[in-house]
């Protein structure tokens, strides 16, 4: 089977609704048709500022949130990257054939660090797509299913496959992004232009998988609607209405045009309180699903050991080979 490979950092105390639809809905699916190598990206979570006592925590809340959403463990790694070193080691190797340049095009560095600018950003978020080409080529994955905001990484490790296969010799299978269509991008409740955010979005703004359902349901309500009362799909002229419908199609599995046309002369009003119905039963059996297994983590551990052993026995054969290769004397 060929393998697939991806990943949702740690970084907030909850996975979110953009999360799910964007990405996780399609991890399961793929699980049917690939060899499925799904991780907890800490090593990446620890290049912006962050709390160690909170990543310990958000790490046990991805991977429980990560089955629940239905991963798979006995047909998926599900795994740590820090359980698996090999990650950081062949980065390392990476770091040596990539452009000063080349890294510094990269526009999510210079997305996430507008704000504070590049002088207080660390030089580990700047190596970030270093670590991320690593985490893909490990395991020699043919496909990667990622956002379009990822999609410049993913052509960055597909450079540096090729660099490195064509200087010392065939090493890495070269990956294709996996950009799903018709995958659902949310936006944030608030303000709908932008896409819904862990990291940048107001607690307003985003529908956190563990919210209180009551919690969400209030946040459907209040969210961001736009001028006039009609309700159809028009992101140009009406986004926060049109982020809502994509929610209601895309947990329902209703088309947006039949949705459209079953609230025909309805107002928002009407149309918000329903939504907020069906994204709180949404909400609900998932926390619940996620707190018990939260409430076992002997269980959890030794779900990610289960998961970093299969990750290593394929991750040891590639750093094997790329060390020779690369002219390391291999201890005997
Ligand atoms: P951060 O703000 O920390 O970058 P994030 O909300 O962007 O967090 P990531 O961990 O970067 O989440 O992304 C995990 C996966 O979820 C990726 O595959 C990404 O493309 C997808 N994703 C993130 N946000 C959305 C969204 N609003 N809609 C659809 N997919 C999303
Ligand atoms: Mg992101």
């Amino acid at each position: 089977r060929p393998r697939v490979l991806s990943g949702a950092q740690p970084t907030a105390d909850s996975y979110h609704l953009g999360n799910y639809f964007g990405a996780f809905k399609q991890w399961v699916a793929l699980q049917d048709d690939f060899e499925a190598f799904y991780f907890i990206p800490d090593l990446h979570a620890i290049t912006i500022e962050y709390d160690p006592a909170a990543l310990r925590e958000r790490t046990y809340i991805a991977a429980a949130q990560l089955l629940a959403a239905g991963v798979d463990p006995q047909r998926s790694a599900l795994f740590a990257q820090s359980h698996v070193p090999e990650h950081a080691q062949l980065a390392w190797v990476l770091s040596g054939i990539t452009g000063f340049g080349e890294a510094s095009r990269m526009t999510q560095f210079k997305d996430k660090t507008v704000k504070g600018g590049s002088e207080s950003a660390s030089v580990g978020l700047f190596t970030y797509p270093i670590l991320m080409a690593a985490d893909i080529l490990i395991y020699q994955a043919d496909s990667v299913p990622v956002g379009e905001d990822q999609r410049q990484h993913v052509e960055l490790t597909r450079d540096l496959a090729q660099r490195f296969n064509h200087r010392f010799g065939e090493t890495f299978t070269v990956p294709k992004p996996h950009i799903v269509k018709g995958v659902s991008k949310i936006y944030d409740l608030q303000e709908p232009t932008n896409k819904m955010s862990k990291s940048q979005s107001s607690p307003n703004g985003v529908i956190d998988l563990l919210d209180d359902p009551k919690k969400a349901a209030k946040k459907i309500r209040s969210a961001m609607t736009d001028s006039g009362s009609d309700i159809r799909y028009d992101v140009a002229e009406k986004p926060g209405i049109s982020n809502l419908l994509t929610i209601y199609s895309a947990l329902t599995g209703q088309s947006i045009d039949e949705i459209v046309t079953q609230y025909e002369g309805q107002q928002y009003g009407a149309f918000k309180v329903a939504l907020s119905q069906i994204v709180a039963d949404f909400v609900e059996p998932f926390g619940a699903r996620t707190r018990e297994l939260l409430s076992d983590r002997g269980e959890l551990d030794r779900i990610l050991a289960k998961g970093a052993e299969r990750a290593r026995e394929v991750a040891s054969v590639t750093l094997d080979l790329v060390y020779d290769r690369s002219g390391f004397v291999r201890p005997v």
